[in-house]
Order: C-alpha cells, then structure tokens, then sequence
C-alpha cells in the first residue's frame, strides 16, 4: 500500500498508543530447539548467547543493529537504485533527507557509524587529547585509544542513583565539564554526546542539557572545539523529551531532532538503530572547510562521497527509513513496547532500570540473582539461564563484562572493576517482534531467576589462543573476545 511521509503523519482516532501504526506483509520462520539441545548449546557456544550460531536464538534481544525489518516502502524503494560509482542518482534524496533531518548544510553517507566515527576522530582529535562524553559508546572510545586520546566519561550523578526518577540520566555532568575545559581545556577539541546514552542504561539526555553543553564550549573552550552528536538513536531520544521535557509537547519528534542538532557542529549516526535499516550511516557538519578535509578521509575509508561504502539501493532505503523512524505513532509504539516489557518483567517480580525508555529494557541482575555476588557475573549467568529456559538472547553488561579495562596493562585479563549495575541489555530490534514475544522473554527470564542459587556463579576463563590478539590500544574492545565459566552446571 502507498502512503507518503506526509499521510503518516495524518490525524487519527485510532489508539497508536495502543496498537501499531503498520501491520505484518512478510514473516521469518525460526529454528525450533529443545531445552536440552539448548542445555548443550550454550556450553558449546562459551556460555554467551551472542557467540551463538543465530539460528538457535529464538527470540533475538541481544542487538537493535542492523537487526530492523524494513517497510514495503523501503523494499520498493531499493528497486530504484542507481548502482553507478560516481554520482549515483540515489545519492540525491539521501542528501536531502539528512539535510533536513540534521539542519545541517554537508552530508556525506559512509557504511556504518564507526567508519563516519573514524574520519571525525581522525580529523578533530589530536595525540594527548581529553576527549569528555556523557559515556562513549565502545567505538568512539576505541577512536579515543587510537588517536593516543583519553576518553572522559562524564555522567551525570543521576544514573547512579536507582532511586531517582529523573527522565534524563543520560546527561552529561555539565558541573565536571566545565571544571575539565577550565582545568585542562587547552587539550579539548572535541566533545562528544551520545543521544541517548546507550551504554548508561539506554537513558536520554535532555534538550536542556544540550543547550548547557553548548553554552560551555562557547564560553570555556581555549581552542578550536566542535561538539558531536552521536545520533544511532536520536528519534528515540526526541520522543523523551516530547513527553516529559517542558515545551516540547506540541512539537513533532523531527522538529526535536532538529533542534538537538542545531546545538551541535558535526553529527554521525549508526542507520543500522533508528535508521531502520540493515546497514548504513552518514556524517554531518556546518563547517565546509572540515568538510572538504574529511572527503579525502571517506574516500580512503569507505568509497566515494556520494555512496560512501553504500549500494545505491542502501541509500535509498534509509532515504525512506530515517523518515519512517522519526514518525511520532512509529516512536509511540516503540515506547509502548518497551512499556509493555517491563510491566511484563515488573509483574514477574523481575527488577528493571527505571525509568523504561524508548531504547529498550535493562534488567538490574544483582536484585534477581542476589546470591551471585557483583565480581561473579549474575548478568551473565541469568542470561544464559533465560536462554535454557526460553531460546531467548540478551547481552549482559555486567561486571564481567563491563570492568575489563586496566588501561595500564590491557593483557591483565584477571582484573575487574566493579560496574555501578549488574546490567542486562534487551534491545528491541525495531518491527520485528510482537507483544506475545516480549511476554515469552519475561516469562524465561522469570522462570530462569527462580532457580535461585542452583544457577552458578562465573568466572573468567583463559583466553582462547584462537581469538585475535589485542594491542593495548585495543583495550575496549575486549569484552567482544573475553570467555566466562560457570563454577558448576546450570539447572
Ligand atoms: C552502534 C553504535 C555506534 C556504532 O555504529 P555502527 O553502525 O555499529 O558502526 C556508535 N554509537 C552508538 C551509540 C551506537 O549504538
């Protein structure tokens, strides 16, 4: 069926806080398995559901990259693509969705977000630079080690406190970075925001807050500075400050996203999350001199300017995409989703990080599996006892996981810093599941915590001498090649 941008915004009296804005036209088949088969599994696979073949994951939770169905709109769309090299026509009405979506004047498509990432870094970051986040997400901070930077994760105190209810721990602790451009600024040329903070909870950052950061490179900065938007998810973040951000209520989600931008020099977004595509990315800036420097940069990294590491078709999907996916029913029901899960998991007696965003869930491990003390993994080993139960996959983000980095010595694989939470990340791969999904994957995680203390503790196992080896520069990436080992089987 054909409806264009402009009718999927139509007035309506049907409940899309309700139900969603589209219905079903293709569907997967999945692998049916046995809890058995599941049993050996997941042993065979190093107790982590990501390191699984995927085909045995039934309900797949561990990722929103790259993980989106596309629309028929989409679909249709791709048979337009104009696979010439250079100049390819499909170039066209990407660039002028992206100029619209970031108000900014120079675009350039590249393949995903971390080869965009790449250039800005390599171009604004300089050999013993500070470069201050809100929490930089696994790339940029590899970008920060690469550039021989420091990655500065600022985050602001609400996030560590469980209690508090504010709808933006994801901000930056705008106190600490003006103490850092007045104490160190002559080593700040680029601040980076993550909207919304995926790696703190999924948690948004406020309009506010970006105003704030803003007005401190503006009046504290001692060099050149330009501050960053990393945007995978920014539609996501715009429907937060809709509904609990004053002002902001009759505004649609794009002019939101707009407005977030206008605070910002240069934006790069990952299209694989709200882009609701596959695969995809671009960069964004005002500047036309930094332009002209970072074209050489996608040139060598990517492919020419106007695909940059793309197919034609890519481009004209997430053309559609971008706009699909900054639809306030589209966000409405996402939330609604999330919604929808963590009431599923709160009935269950299962604790989640409050408050439920557009993002996804994130369960509090530590409180399901109290007996499994911080150091030992209950992130790890309540996921993979959800996935015996259920067939369904999470990432944990817990200590295990998360307190690798011993920046002095990154082959210390025995040291673990603590995390503030036991974390778990259900990510929703966007259109995919159903409400009848969620409430499955509550139910194994539920069925999974009441084995109590028959589910084993983890600890870290000797590196697999097959897995590639890190240089020190390498240190965050870590967690993707650590292995972990139950101290005795899982019920
Ligand atoms: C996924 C992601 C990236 C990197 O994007 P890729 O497309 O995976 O390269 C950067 N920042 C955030 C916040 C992300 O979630």
């Amino acid at each position: 069926m054909r409806v264009s941008n402009e009718e999927m915004m139509s007035s309506t009296d049907i409940p899309f806080d309700k139900v969603p804005p589209y219905r079903v036209k293709v569907v997967e088949y999945t692998m049916p398995t046995t809890r058995v088969e599941r049993k050996e599994l997941i042993k065979r696979y190093n107790w982590s559901a990501p390191n699984l073949p995927a085909e045995y994951i039934y309900v797949n939770m561990c990722t929103d990259s790259g993980t989106n169905a596309m629309s028929d709109r989409q679909w249709a769309a791709m048979w337009l693509g104009d696979e010439s090299y250079f100049n390819s026509k499909s170039w066209d009405p990407l660039q002028e969705v992206l100029q619209k979506f970031t108000g900014m004047e120079y675009v350039m498509p590249c393949h995903q977000g971390r080869s965009g990432e790449a250039i800005i870094y390599e171009l604004f970051v300089n050999n013993g630079d500070l470069v201050p986040s809100n929490c930089h997400f696994t790339t940029t901070r590899a970008h920060c080690y690469y550039q021989q930077a420091e990655p500065i994760d600022l985050t602001c105190p609400e996030y560590f406190d469980e209690h508090n209810s504010s709808w933006f721990k994801g901000n930056i602790d705008t106190e600490k970075l003006k103490r850092l451009f007045i104490e160190q600024g002559d080593r700040i040329g680029l601040v980076e925001l993550v909207v919304p903070n995926n790696l703190c909870a999924g948690q948004p950052v406020s309009m506010a807050n970006i105003r704030e950061v803003r007005h401190i490179i503006d009046n504290y900065s001692r060099r050149d500075v330009v501050f960053s938007l990393d945007a995978a998810r920014i539609p996501e973040n715009a429907w937060i400050i809709k509904k609990y951000e004053a002002g902001y209520g009759d505004k649609t989600c794009l002019e939101i996203v707009q407005e977030m931008m206008s605070f910002a020099d240069v934006t790069h977004m990952s299209a694989k999350k709200a882009g609701l595509v596959n695969m995809g990315g671009f960069v964004a800036l005002r500047n036309k001199i930094d332009y002209q420097r970072l074209q050489p940069k996608l040139i060598r990294i990517d492919g020419f300017i106007t695909y940059g590491g793309l197919a034609g078709r890519d481009l004209e999907a997430l053309a559609i995409g971008l706009m699909e996916g900054v639809n306030d029913y589209y966000l409405e029901d996402k939330q609604r989703q999330c919604d929808f899960f963590a009431k599923a998991c709160k009935e269950r007696g299962i604790a989640t990080f409050n408050p439920a965003c557009t993002l996804g869930i994130w369960i509090l491990a530590e409180h399901c599996l109290p007996h499994i003390e911080k150091q030992h993994g209950p992130g790890t080993a309540l996921c993979v006892q959800a996935y015996i139960e259920g067939g369904v996959g999470f990432t944990s983000m817990d200590s295990l996981h998360r307190g690798r980095e011993d920046s002095g010595d990154p082959t210390n694989i025995q040291k673990i810093q603590l995390a503030p939470y036991e974390l778990i990340r259900c990510a929703f791969p966007r259109r995919v599941y159903m409400d009848s999904h969620y409430e499955w994957c509550a139910e194994s995680l539920y069925r999974a915590m009441n084995w109590g203390n028959k589910i084993p503790p983890y600890v870290r196992q000797k590196m697999n001498q097959l897995r590639p080896s890190l240089e020190k520069r390498d240190i965050g990436l870590r967690a993707f090649f650590d292995e972990y080992e139950p101290l005795f089987d899982h019920p």
